[in-house]
């Protein structure tokens, strides 16, 4: 088995990975970015709020992004998913070639292949799931007629019939913001239940509330989305669905490590990070997310590019604690 050592291993390539090795690679760090190749928004033709890249592909984007860290010698891109992840103690790793060699955590990462790899930092940017509600015909249409974010794709559907897909009482908020760009927005409750607070906040807008049971997504024959069909048999109308999927943070390296994690306000449980990125388990970082399901393309590049630099910042701490304690020895 393979054993390799690296001052910083990226899990996953998206927006927050690949902008953490920008920061690395520019500070002449040896980095290996590891990814599986799924970024979130794989399934959107056209990606948005973007400053100098709106309406363009997400993944032109990725693509570029690797083409220009081809640039720094350092950096190596490329794919495998990682599977398991542990702290070593503080002692340099027997056979690192990360130098200088000094003190300081280190983490062993294990990939679905077996093979096993060393690093004196890791960051986690391995982004996250959208559980979808268990709607049928839904899942053939998210990114095309049916999408989760007001501001990635609110702007395409102005003016169109638009349903928002509740799948918890949250989405009121979702739907109150598509008001903002039709006059013609309604809110399936799918079984949410509303408090009349909310309810009369839908109407008191224009907002129609739909309470009958969604049974299914439609779409016509070339794919394109057509309506929502209720278990009534009646189908209505509409041009674009925005829906509240669940997000299931891609974080199994960062359990296994024992980062701290607490409840997010839009479901499940997220990893704990500091300003910069860095979690409870010294020498690992996230950023991206894996550690916010809100952090959009531009939150997720500004999250990669601060941990990289934080990142760099320590192990240049770590570099001058070696070269002290080296010329101590030296008298
Ligand atoms: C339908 C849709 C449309 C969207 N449109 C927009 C938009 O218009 N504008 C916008 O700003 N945002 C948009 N987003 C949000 C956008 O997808 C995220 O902001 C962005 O992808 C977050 O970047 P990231 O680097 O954190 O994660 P990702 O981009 O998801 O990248 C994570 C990478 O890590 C890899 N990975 C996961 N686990 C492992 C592992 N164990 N080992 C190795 N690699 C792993 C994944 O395969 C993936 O390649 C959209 C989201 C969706 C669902």
């Amino acid at each position: 088995m393979q054993q390799t050592s690296w001052d910083v291993i990226i899990v996953g390539g998206g927006s927050a990975g690949l902008s953490a090795a920008l920061m690395l690679g520019r500070s002449r760090r040896r980095v290996l970015v590891l990814d599986e190749g799924s970024p979130r928004n794989r399934f959107a033709g056209h990606m948005h709020g973007v400053l100098g890249r709106d309406h363009t592909s997400p993944l032109d984007l990725l693509a570029d992004g690797r083409a220009e860290l081809e640039r720094y010698e350092g950096v190596t891109v490329r794919g495998g998913i990682a599977v398991d992840a542990r702290a070593l103690d503080d002692a340099a790793e027997p056979g690192s070639t990360a130098e200088p060699n000094g003190r300081g955590p280190r983490v062993a990462l294990e990939l679905a292949d077996g093979e096993r790899l060393h690093a004196r930092r890791l960051l986690v940017a391995s982004g996250l799931r959208d559980a979808l509600p268990p709607v049928p015909g839904l899942a053939e249409q998210w990114g095309r007629g049916a999408f989760i974010c007001p501001y990635c794709d609110g702007w395409e559907a102005r003016d169109r019939r638009i349903a928002v897909l509740a799948a918890s009482a949250a989405q009121v908020h979702q739907a109150q913001l598509m008001r903002q760009l039709s006059v013609d927005v309604t809110f399936f409750a799918h079984g949410a239940e509303l408090t009349a607070e909310a309810r009369a906040g839908l109407i008191a807008r224009g907002i129609s509330v739909e309470d009958r049971a969604v049974a299914a997504v439609v779409a016509d024959d070339g794919g394109r989305l057509r309506g929502i069909r209720l278990v009534v048999g009646t189908e209505l109308a509409t041009d674009a669905i925005f829906a509240g999927p669940v997000p299931e943070p891609n974080d199994p390296v960062l359990r296994r490590l024992g980062a701290d994690r607490a409840p997010h306000p839009m479901g499940g449980e997220f990893v704990v990070v500091d300003a910069m990125g860095r979690t409870s388990v010294p020498g690992v970082w996230a950023a991206g997310n894996v550690t916010d399901p809100r952090s959009s393309v531009p939150f997720a590049m500004a999250a990669g590019s601060m941990a990289g630099a934080a990142i760099n910042a320590d192990l240049v701490e770590e570099e001058v604690r070696a070269a002290l304690a080296a010329s101590v020895r030296r008298g």
